[in-house]
């Protein structure tokens, strides 16, 4: 894997926030701040069409410090324009608020259609509506076997949807569409794991890719973080992985961190990092003695913070994880590829 921003790892080197950055003569890519967590932006990438229109993929987190931080970006990328009236189209690639929390706000002043795939719009219309009731939650741990002191802790959080967003979705992409961005050939690539309807982009003609949260440089992904779905995570991201192979020698350009070459390479290894974990379930779940809880299991796993170290969302994500990583073991995950 090689960046190819100096700018950008001059940044990064120095603790600062990436400047906008040019990465063709019609594609920028303008870093957004967000808040908490280990990741301290995300980019909104700004194409600029062959009709003048401007279009905007992940406008971002929501704050008033990123909209004139967009606003400033656009006056830069298409003077010609007052301000949003630039933008003429808008994607998301997934529902997570550090990529579409501005796009209500984006929609409202330039009058653009938001585009995603249409299991985003889904899990972003029964946002309010999901939540199982206490009774349930509980119900849940217990089948994990979490040991009843703890499930208060962690009952809060069972089955909590995408966090905060109302976003009316106008149009659904589908898998092989292309976008309505003239000047571009940009289609969209179905790859569901980090959430389930997340979508990459690609522009055959400029040899890019843009990879939302599914392949990024300094992370690897988490899978399943898009509310409940009736497949499993892992299975569909090591599918996900294997559907951007033809496209391994284009420029990526992902949802945090900074731009590369070397998609194959890093694919393989965001996928090997989840098979590897899977792996550790699967000698855990073939040692001898009665069948082990959820709670039993991830007890016996690697965890960054140490097992005694997760309490409350973190334990209860580490406990997600485990069952979404049993479940590929049992379904024979393992043996497929
Ligand atoms: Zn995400």
């Amino acid at each position: 894997m090689d960046s190819t921003s100096t700018q950008q790892m001059d940044a990064i080197g120095r603790g600062e926030l990436p400047p906008l950055d040019r990465v063709r003569d019609d594609v920028w890519s303008l870093a957004q701040p967000m808040p908490g967590g280990h990741l301290a932006y995300s980019f909104t990438y700004i194409l600029m069409a062959e009709d003048g229109g401007v279009h905007v993929v992940d406008p971002g987190w929501d704050s008033d410090e990123n909209w004139e931080r967009l606003l400033a970006a656009l006056a830069v990328v298409a003077p010609e324009f007052r301000a949003a009236a630039a933008v003429s189209g808008i994607t998301g690639t997934h529902l997570h608020p550090d990529h579409v929390g501005m796009a209500a706000r984006l929609r409202r002043a330039s009058g653009a259609q938001l585009s995603m795939h249409a299991v985003e719009r889904a899990a972003l219309a029964r946002h309010s509506t999901r939540l199982l009731d206490l009774d349930e939650a509980l119900g849940r741990l217990e089948g994990w076997g979490v040991p009843e002191a703890r499930r208060a802790e962690l009952a809060q959080y069972v089955d909590r949807s995408p966090e905060g967003l109302v976003v009316a979705v106008d149009r659904d992409l589908q898998d092989g569409e292309q976008l309505p961005v003239p000047g571009f050939g940009l289609v969209a690539i179905s790859t569901p794991g980090h959430t389930a309807g997340h979508l990459c982009l690609r522009d055959d003609e400029r040899r890019l890719i843009l990879t939302g949260d599914h392949v990024l440089p300094t992370v690897f992904p988490g899978l399943g973080l898009g509310g409940p779905t009736s497949s499993n995570p892992l299975s569909d991201y090591v599918r996900s992985v294997a559907a951007l192979a033809p496209f391994g020698d284009y420029e990526v350009l992902p949802g945090h961190g900074f731009r590369f070459t070397g998609l194959a390479e890093r694919a393989t290894d965001c996928a090997e990092h989840h098979l590897t974990r899977a792996r550790q379930v699967d000698a855990v779940l073939g040692e001898p003695g009665p069948e082990r809880s959820v709670w039993e299991i991830a007890s016996r796993l690697t965890w960054t913070a140490g097992w005694e170290g997760l309490h409350g969302f973190q334990l209860l994500s580490a406990l997600n994880q485990t069952e979404m990583h049993r479940d590929f073991v049992r379904a024979g995950g393992l043996s497929d590829g």
